[in-house]
């Protein structure tokens, strides 16, 4: 298909979640004129969470998405260009990279940022979707806080399944955790620290049938999926933590990246193994994946690029 149009332009921020709008605003700031796209969910995965109270700035605590609308409005103040679209291809064969935007468009840039961020997985019933937000949630560490002293489950037995529990352990009463195999995935000492904590009620061979709730989570339906027994457990929170997919797939030809698709940076910098292409936030981050690391890691990225670009010569 030929190109209906073409644009040449020194800095293409692909993402608009923590990472890429600070990337924008660092490299607004630094006259670089970048361009950012916005993707598939304008503002990230932080524009399906609640209250935020972990980001520091805000001591009364942020809805998720009003924090991403002063993000989008900071970058836009400072002259990023903000526009809708999702990147569908790239050639990153040789600089100019080419990137193709809605299949139609074709950005020609001397430098990328990518911070397409990472998509929890879900279990994929229909009580998950409707209560999320309002009991369940695919962050712990985003939101055990509002369950302190209640009781709680969490779906999962990897190490990110472990750690969460671990986390809610010391704020809940009881977390119990359901585990859909007979052994846990987690690495040997999570599982012993998950094991050995007295309020970690575990439940092997089992599976989530139902999250039961009206406009909050009042309880989980679980079977056991060697017995076919169900159980139905009064919970308040329903935490799901069975990993989750980097938007990393249109880059798989050119970056490297882990086995699980994560785009490897060069340690301590945002640089990739193509010159002149960076990554940033949860793209290339499978451990920490805060807003607060991400916001950094674009900040990294654009002064990385910044720099890339003035030894080029690319004003
Ligand atoms: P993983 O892919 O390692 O684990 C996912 C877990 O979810 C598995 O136990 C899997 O079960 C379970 N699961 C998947 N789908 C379903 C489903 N539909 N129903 C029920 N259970 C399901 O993801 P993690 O996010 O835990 O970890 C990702 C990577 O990050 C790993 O390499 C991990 O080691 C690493 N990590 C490291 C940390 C650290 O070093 N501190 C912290 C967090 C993560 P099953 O086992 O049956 O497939």
């Amino acid at each position: 298909m030929e190109n209906k149009q073409e644009e040449k332009i020194a800095l293409l921020i692909i993402g608009s979640g923590p990472a890429g709008y600070t990337a924008a605003i660092y490299a607004a700031r630094a006259n670089l004129k970048p361009v950012l796209y916005q993707g598939i969910q304008p503002g990230g995965q932080l524009t399906i969470t609640t209250d935020v109270e972990n980001y520091p700035g805000f001591p009364d605590g942020i809805q998720g998405p009003e924090l991403m609308v002063h993000f989008e409005k900071q970058a836009d103040r400072m002259g990023a260009d903000l526009r809708y679209g999702l990147a569908t291809k790239v050639d990153l064969s040789s600089r100019p990279f080419k990137v193709w935007i809605d299949e139609e468009k074709l950005i020609i840039a001397e430098s990328i940022i990518i911070a397409t961020g990472a998509s929890a997985k879900w279990l994929g019933i229909e009580s998950e979707q409707r209560l999320n937000g309002h009991g369940v949630s695919a962050c712990a560490v985003c939101d055990g806080f509002f369950f302190r002293g209640k009781e709680v489950a969490i779906v999962g037995a990897g190490d990110t399944a472990a750690e969460e529990a671990l986390y809610l352990s010391k704020l809940c009463s009881t977390v119990h955790m359901l585990i859909r195999r007979e052994e846990m995935r987690a690495s040997k000492v999570m599982q012993d620290r998950v094991k050995n904590t007295a309020n970690i009620k575990i439940y092997w061979n089992t599976e989530t049938e139902e999250i039961i709730g009206e406009k909050l989570v009042e309880a989980v339906r679980i079977r056991n999926n060697q017995t076919g027994e169900i159980t139905d457990l009064p919970i308040k929170g329903f935490f799901v933590a069975i990993g989750h997919t980097p938007n990393s797939s249109i880059f798989e030809d050119w970056l490297d990246m882990d086995d699980a698709g994560y785009i490897k940076a060069i340690p301590g910098t945002a640089r990739t193994n193509i010159e002149g292409v960076f990554a940033a936030g949860d793209v290339q981050d499978k451990i920490y994946r805060q807003a607060v690391t991400a916001a950094g890691s674009g900040c990294m990225a654009a002064l990385d690029a910044e720099r890339f670009l003035s030894e080029k010569g690319v004003h």
